[in-house]
């Protein structure tokens, strides 16, 4: 289908962008990747009056060393992340994640900024951010900014906290530790689709036993998910627990039907790979 119209302005700074998402008012939207939006847009699920691209505001795209964490702009894109040897030594779930992002075409457009603003129940670096425990800095109008956590970020179904005339401008990961495991586990079909189910484990080793587990699910519901009752598990239990804590995955999620997988078999997928997500966290 052929998206309905709309105007076009090129942003040439964070700022220019939220002037430009000001004078527009909610009907604007940001242009990144365009891998999510444009798709929207041809099937009219999305109809903004005009379309702000950020993806040429050459200071958006970065990835840097900053202390306790890696400082990430927005408009990295999946490739650049999935070679940064800075998160392959840092952070490798971020890097493995991107990698798994959809075609090598995806991945050259696509950006960490749009992944995280889209709100996809079922994408790939906001489960793994989540899990991370990430942080999101998002610029407004009159040079405001804020910090919001990964965990109060999504709010439903392509829905987040950001406000309309918001700009996410960069993504905050924390380092790991020594004692740090992880495992990003994606169950799909074809190499290039979005998991039917993924799962992101990110272990803290304690005297080579469970010390933390944080282990975050996609598809699995309206947002990405934190699978709460498994860590709780877990933590009490440590590593012989673990496949007792895995059976609990399913818990305080509601998994879609559709033409991939039934929800029952979300749900036993989900026990499945956090099973051998924990497992892997704790030998890698
Ligand atoms: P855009 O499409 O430009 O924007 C998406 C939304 O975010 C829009 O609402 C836009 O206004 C908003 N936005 C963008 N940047 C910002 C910002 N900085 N601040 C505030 N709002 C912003 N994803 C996966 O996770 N896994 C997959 O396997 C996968 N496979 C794919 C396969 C195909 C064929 C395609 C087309 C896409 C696939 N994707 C997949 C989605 C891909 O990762 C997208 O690139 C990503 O979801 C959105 O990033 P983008 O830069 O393209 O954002």
């Amino acid at each position: 289908m052929i998206p309905s119209t709309f105007d076009y302005q090129v942003a040439e700074s964070v700022d220019h962008a939220v002037e430009l998402l000001g004078e527009a008012g909610p009907g604007a939207k940001l242009l990144a990747g365009g891998h999510s939006l444009i798709p929207m847009m041809k099937l009219r699920f999305a109809r903004p009056t005009l379309l702000v691209d950020i993806a040429r505001i050459g200071d958006l795209s970065y990835i840097r060393d900053a202390g306790d964490v890696i400082a990430i702009g927005a408009c990295t894109r999946h490739h650049d992340l999935h070679h940064s040897s800075l998160l392959d030594e840092a952070c490798p779930i971020v890097s493995h994640a991107a990698g798994l992002i959809g075609d090598p075409q995806v991945r050259h457009k696509g950006t960490i900024g749009g992944s995280v603003a889209h709100g996809d129940p079922a994408s790939d670096l906001p489960a793994v951010l989540l899990a991370l425990g990430a942080e999101f800095v998002l610029n407004g109008p009159g040079g405001s900014s804020r910090t919001v956590a990964a965990s109060d970020f999504w709010t439903g179904v392509f829905e987040t906290a950001a406000a309309p005339g918001e700009v996410l401008t960069e993504i905050l990961v924390p380092k790991f530790g020594p004692a740090a495991g992880w495992s990003y586990l994606k169950f799909n079909r074809r190499a290039q689709d979005w998991g039917i189910v993924a799962v992101a484990a990110v272990v803290e080793r304690s005297n080579g036993a469970i010390g933390s587990a944080r282990v975050a699910l996609a598809n699995k519901g309206p947002t990405v998910l934190r699978a709460v009752a498994v860590e709780a598990a877990l933590a009490v239990a440590g590593q012989k627990a673990i496949p007792g804590a895995a059976a609990l995955a399913p818990e305080g999620t509601s998994p879609p039907s559709d033409t991939n997988a039934t929800a029952e078999f979300r749900r036993h997928l989900a026990e499945v790979l956090v099973r051998r997500a924990v497992e892997a966290s704790m030998g890698s």
